[in-house]
């Protein structure tokens, strides 16, 4: 973490107004005086002492606003300005922008609230147009918040900020101490960082004169907290720019479904960037059979002659572990978490001083030994059935003994520097093969990566969540985008292979023919058909109890209360209880009551009511309940 460079601390007081308001002709009928003041607080939110003289307003007018609750005074230490004007902003010279990204940043308005959906394809250089409009901001001696979906993963994004401004960032995610966090909080308050970077919570930092918020990767799920009180701050990035009257820029390759229909329908103002900006083209893309066992022939020829050309490889595949369950050959057992209805998953790999072997389950954390036996016919034909990131490793270790094999999920980065020095050798541009999760999909910038070979997408087109269509392809496209991004030479463009059983699937193919938008719009329709989010709006009230009877009872009991509230009608329909996708979780049983409307106002009304009746009537012991507006998972 880099610390503020120590400043004098000179307190400065400016007058704020508290909300930005027309001024209501009628109420200052009689103080002209105010009115004019409250003006010019409308235009420019905060007033310096200097400002004060120059539009020769008076103490006493001040106090006026002040007393009827208009405006504020706040007293700051002036290191803010100071560090923005002490030395030049810039540490680095901007990129001459290309025509497109020049449109896109002349289209921002600052001092204004609006949503820009910036929607480039991957290497499109969206970042260097989130640093230009910063540089503007920054220039007006305001703050910043860029929200990135998760800082570790990406120490690139961050470290080109801090390359190209002269003044102190925070950064702030989840791997900080309470004590870290609280100091973080409180330097941020005081005015010392004109620039927070930081992951979802960060939504909620406390800063005083802020003048952009940037959500970059906005389609990214982990802007959604999926525990404890459930908010998206995508949304509430929308909420609080229009409570501060400041520009807000959604940036992605793949905006969510959500995003994109609020841009076709004009809410959010649309700046598109076509080309990727190193003029490299995208990788071209293609579907092969998926083999029998391990990789495909074609892919395991295409991965022999890029590391020929000396260049890196991706291999994808969106599961850790050596295998995701362990059956039994002959009465079909499987490796069932006896706390939760998922199986569990075979671990099973080699470090440099032991090998490794055991069960574990990915949604309770329990662990077990592998068993030698089936525990239930005791046959010694267990077979690890499908293929996770350390058994894709193996294979690959077998294959290319003389190449150097980087697996990078979850269970290869908890030791602490070891994702840094993965990162480290990625950058030298050796060659080398890259197996990793969607940990790897987040906007990485690899130089040398000339082949992507993604594995294990089929579960995807049949998933019982109504997104997992919409996540298969922000995956896919995000994935292909991290490949071939320098220019190798026209003779050099990089591919990139999905081995899948459903060669012939028409949205993969739409999606290959064409792109990710024109795939976009076609499951907006098909959303629209089936009267699905963003047409229609799902709140989920959940609940988790020791028994399912008791969980379920208590869902029935919020069910008739809210029919009795809102009728149940075709724009608006319960259903439910139903127990949760996965319903037995840590020896708790999840269960869920969906509320599809097609009115927000509606939905706000039934919320308020529901919730206040169940706040106040008295529930079973151990039983948790909570509401879960627009749900991510179900
Ligand atoms: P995105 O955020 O859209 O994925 P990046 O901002 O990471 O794209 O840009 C991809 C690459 O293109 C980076 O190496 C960046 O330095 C380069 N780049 C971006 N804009 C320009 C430009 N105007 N001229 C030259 N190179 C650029
Ligand atoms: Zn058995
Ligand atoms: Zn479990």
């Amino acid at each position: 973490m880099r610390k503020p460079v120590a400043i004098p601390q000179e307190k400065i007081s400016k007058w704020h107004i508290i909300e930005i308001n027309p001024t209501n002709q009628e109420a200052f009928k009689r103080a002209p005086k105010q009115q004019e003041a409250l003006s010019l607080f409308n235009k420019f939110k905060a007033i310096n002492k200097e400002q004060l003289k120059e539009y020769k307003i008076s103490t006493a007018t001040l106090k006026a606003l002040c007393e009827k609750g208009l405006i504020e005074k706040r007293t700051s230490t002036a290191s803010f300005s100071a560090l923005v004007q002490a030395s030049p902003i810039l540490k680095e010279e901007p990129l001459t922008l290309n025509e497109e990204q020049n449109q896109a940043l002349k289209s921002i308005i600052y001092n204004k609230f609006n949503t820009y959906l910036l929607d480039g394809v991957t290497g499109s250089g969206k970042t260097e147009v989130y640093l230009q409009a910063i540089h503007k901001v920054l220039a007006q001696n305001k703050q910043v918040l860029i929200l990135v979906p998760e800082i570790g993963l990406t120490p690139q994004t961050v470290s080109r900020f801090k390359q190209r401004f002269n003044v102190p960032i925070a950064t702030v995610h989840s791997n900080l101490s309470d004590k870290q966090r609280f100091n973080i909080w409180q330097s941020i308050r005081h005015d010392q960082y004109p620039i927070v970077i930081g992951t979802r919570s960060s939504i909620f930092s406390p800063l005083n004169n802020l003048g952009l918020i940037v959500v970059d990767e906005e389609h990214d799920t982990s802007y959604k907290q999926q525990e404890g009180v459930r908010y998206n701050a995508r949304d509430i990035a929308v909420v609080r720019a229009h409570k501060l009257d400041i520009p807000l820029i959604l940036g992605s390759a793949t905006p969510a479904l959500e995003t994109l229909h609020n841009a076709i329908e004009a809410r959010y103002q649309h700046l598109t960037l076509r080309k990727r900006a190193t003029n490299q083209t995208l990788p071209t893309i293609k579907c092969v059979e998926t083999a029998k066992h391990g990789l495909a022939e074609e892919a395991i020829t295409a991965i022999r002659e890029t590391i020929k050309k000396q260049q890196q490889v991706l291999v994808f595949i969106n599961r850790r572990g050596f295998s995701p369950t362990l059956i039994c050959q002959d009465c079909k057992w499987i490796s069932q978490c006896d706390q939760c209805d998922n199986p569990m998953t075979l671990h099973k790999y080699q470090t440099n001083l032991s090998r490794k072997e055991y069960l574990h389950c990915h949604r309770c954390d329990h662990r077990t030994p592998t068993p030698k036996h089936c525990p239930n016919c005791h046959s010694s034909y267990l077979h690890a059935l499908g293929t996770g990131t350390q058994r894709e490793e193996q294979e690959l270790e077998k294959l290319f003994c003389d190449t150097p094999i980087l697996r990078i999920d979850r269970d290869s980065t908890t030791r602490k520097g070891s994702l840094d020095s993965m990162f480290k050798q990625i950058n030298t541009g050796e060659p080398c093969i890259i197996i990793g999760t969607q940990m790897l999909a987040k906007g990485h910038h690899f130089a040398n990566l000339g082949l992507g070979i993604i594995l294990g997408l089929d579960q995807s087109f049949f998933s019982s969540d109504f997104r997992g269509p919409e996540r298969m392809g922000q995956l896919l496209t995000q994935v292909s985008g991290r490949i071939g991004r320098e220019n190798k030479g026209a003779s050099n463009i990089a591919q990139v292979i999905i081995q899948t059983q459903f060669t012939d699937h028409p949205l993969l193919q739409q999606l290959l023919a064409q792109n990710y938008h024109s795939f976009a719009r076609t499951l907006l329709s098909e959303r629209q058909l089936t009267a699905m989010p963003p047409y229609e709006f799902i709140t989920i009230i959940r609940c988790h109890a020791q028994s399912p009877a008791i969980a379920e009872q208590f869902l029935r009991q919020a069910r008739r209360q809210a029919e009795d509230t809102i009728a149940p009608s075709p724009s608006l329909q319960y259903l439910g209880p139903i127990p949760a996708a996965i319903a037995k979780r840590n020896n708790r049983y999840h269960f869920l009551l969906q509320i599809k409307t097609s009115s927000r106002n509606q939905r706000q009304l039934l919320l308020q009511h529901l919730c206040r009746y169940l706040e106040s009537s008295k529930q079973p012991h151990g039983l948790h309940w909570l509401v879960d507006v627009d749900p991510l998972e179900f």
